[in-house]
């Protein structure tokens, strides 16, 4: 562009630097030629009035010298404009020569002149007449006519010169018009160029002009606004950067759709929420991306009022996950209007209010159960029962016994509750897990007895020691022998055995009984879960046994697992940190 520029200045200077000589030339060519003519007419002139002094007698005899001297063809010319004598042609072969121009202009001014082109010698010529008088009146004409061979001859002298100075100015002018066009457009140049980098991203340097005219106000003020570009891009980077950052570190999954509603934008959390199935999904419509009929209408209602809007939408089958989606627009510029969809994982809050739910349910049923017997016995002896001894001891004991039941369960919610609020008190100590097996075994014996089934005390002499609160962990032991005594038919077996596995105590408690089905074994722990409720609370169990083992063990920083066929048995294994070196106990 820019040497296009300097071209075009170039020939702008070319252009008015032509004109300006043809102007000059064609004004000078003009004035030589007037005053020239102007010039030989004074000399004519002149001779002719000298000439016309004489008798008409001298001239016709002098006619050629006379003529020789005026340097012009001298014609003497009667008062009727006859021929009387011509120095250079046959006065017989010359016409009247009354009506010719310059001697009527001299018969009527005292002085004549006219050009006209001269067949004869290819050249015009320049009459001048003057009258000869004599008394009063005209008594003939002097006309002296030269061929105007001079304005020729000064013409080319002009151009001559002319040529010349044209032929010295020109390179010079060129140069001048060249360095000229060069210093306009330098700046220019500099300019392209520094906005080009700009352009292009190079932020750098800063644009340095020599001038003091406009140019270095606009370089000035391209360098302010450049200025002004980068702060701003700066701080939109900043704020870019932030929101990055905070989309980031954000639990909220994030999704952002331009103007063609397509994904340009995904958080990490959310491609966390969604797993692989889901595939890469920047680019796609929300339909596309997600499947959801729900996101896509709620989508579509925000489209149209471009109000926030919310809904609550569930993915995935197998591993459902329950997230909150709130749409809303993302200000920008016209036309360019951009949606935010901020995706909440709800899943595990609404688990978490399913199982309250479920809780105060089976908290309600298992109070309400033991109630109803109370209340049913008590009013049946206030009826009059009372009176008959022996029906009323045996109201008053299975009465005894549901109020034992009751006491149990509170007494268990008890438990759980102070673990969760970690209001339970511990006294960890040093202690040896094969002592409190030993001290749990007889507590449960007399039951395992009445069924006949054997306990096998498998647990090794040497053991680690682990750190515990001695009636915590006899509590734990004593859930779980009498769940496994529990659910053992007659005759079976119950085996304890322990050993170090992966720097953790492992004591394994596994029984010979009913078992527990495979699809229910994730659920054991839970509180009030039961495989089978009827039995269990037939058996006087509340179903919070191995829940209360679940959060003792975790208090103790382990774990309790449990692996079971059911119709064989089951195996529940606690897993102790044992106190690093330690001897054992
Ligand atoms: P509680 O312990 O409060 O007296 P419970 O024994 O029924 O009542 P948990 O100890 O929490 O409750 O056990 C929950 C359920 O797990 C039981 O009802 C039973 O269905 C199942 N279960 C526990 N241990 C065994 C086992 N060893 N064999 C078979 N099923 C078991
Ligand atoms: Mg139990």
């Amino acid at each position: 562009m820019n040497s296009r520029l300097l071209f075009r200045i170039f020939r702008s200077y070319l252009i008015i630097g032509g004109l300006s000589i043809l102007v000059l030339s064609l004004f000078i060519h003009g004035q030589v030629k007037k005053q020239t003519i102007e010039h030989i007419e004074d000399q004519l002139t002149t001779y002719g009035r000298i000439i016309a002094q004489s008798p008409q007698q001298d001239i016709e005899r002098n006619l050629h010298l006379l003529a020789g001297s005026a340097n012009a063809r001298l014609t003497l010319i009667d008062g009727g404009g006859k021929v009387l004598a011509d120095s250079e042609h046959d006065v017989a072969q010359l016409d009247n020569h009354l009506n010719r121009t310059e001697i009527q202009e001299a018969r009527l001014k005292g002085k004549g002149k006219a050009i006209r082109y001269s067949q004869t010698l290819h050249v015009d010529m320049l009459y001048t007449a003057i009258p000869i008088y004599s008394r009063d009146f005209i008594s003939g004409y002097i006309r002296l006519a030269r061929p105007l061979y001079a304005i020729t001859a000064s013409l080319q002298n002009l151009y001559e010169s002319l040529l010349t100075a044209v032929l010295i100015v020109i390179p010079a002018a060129l140069i001048i018009a060249l360095i000229f066009s060069y210093r306009l457009t330098a700046p220019i140049k500099a300019m392209e160029e520094y906005t080009e980098h700009i352009r292009k991203g190079d932020g750098s340097g800063i644009l340095l002009i020599n001038t003091s005219d406009e140019l270095k106000t606009l370089a000035g003020n391209i360098n302010y606004l450049v200025d002004e570009l980068k702060s701003k891009i700066q701080a939109a980077d900043e704020e870019k950067g932030k929101l990055l950052a905070a989309f980031a570190s954000m639990n909220e999954g994030v999704l952002i759709l331009n103007r063609q509603q397509r994904i340009e934008f995904c958080n990490q959390a959310m491609e966390n929420i969604l797993d692989a199935r889901y595939g890469q999904i920047g680019g796609k419509t929300l339909m596309e991306a997600l499947r959801n009929v729900e996101l896509e209408n709620a989508f579509q209602r925000h489209r149209e009022s471009r109000l926030p809007v919310t809904q609550e939408i569930v993915l995935g089958d197998a591993k459902k996950v329950i997230l909150d989606c709130a749409i809303s627009p993302v200000e920008g510029l016209p036309g360019d209007e951009k949606t935010m969809i901020v995706f909440h994982d709800v899943t595990r809050l609404k688990a978490l209010e399913n199982i309250r739910a479920d809780f105060v349910a089976n908290v309600t049923h298992e109070i309400k159960t033991p109630l109803t017997a109370i209340l049913g016995y008590v009013e049946t002896l206030q009826a009059g029962t009372i009176k008959d001894r022996a029906e009323a001891v045996k109201f008053l004991d299975i009465i005894s016994r549901q109020a034992m039941r009751l006491n149990r369960l509170v007494e268990d919610l008890l438990v759980i509750s102070k673990i969760e609020l970690g209001e339970m008190r511990f006294r960890f100590e040093t202690v040896s897990v094969r002592d409190i097996i030993r001290y749990a075994i007889p507590i449960i014996e007399p039951k395992a007895v009445e069924k006949q089934i054997a306990v096998w005390d498998r647990i090794p002499e040497a053991l680690p020691a682990i750190k515990g609160d001695r009636d915590r962990l006899t509590q734990i032991f004593l859930n779980v022998l009498d769940n496994a005594v529990k659910f053992t038919p007659e005759n079976g077996e119950v085996v304890l055995s322990a050993e170090e596995m992966n720097g953790d105590l492992v004591v394994r408690i596994s029984d010979t009984g009913i078992g527990v089905p495979k699809e229910d074994l994730a659920r054991m722990g839970e509180r009030f879960y039961r495989v089978d409720k009827t039995r269990s609370r037939e058996l006087g169990g509340t179903g919070l046994g191995l829940s209360i083992v679940k959060h003792l063990m975790q208090a103790h920083g382990g774990a309790m697992k449990i692996d079971s066929q059911l119709g064989k048995g089951t195996i529940v294994s606690l897993h102790f940190p044992k106190i690093e070196d330690d001897a054992s106990v």
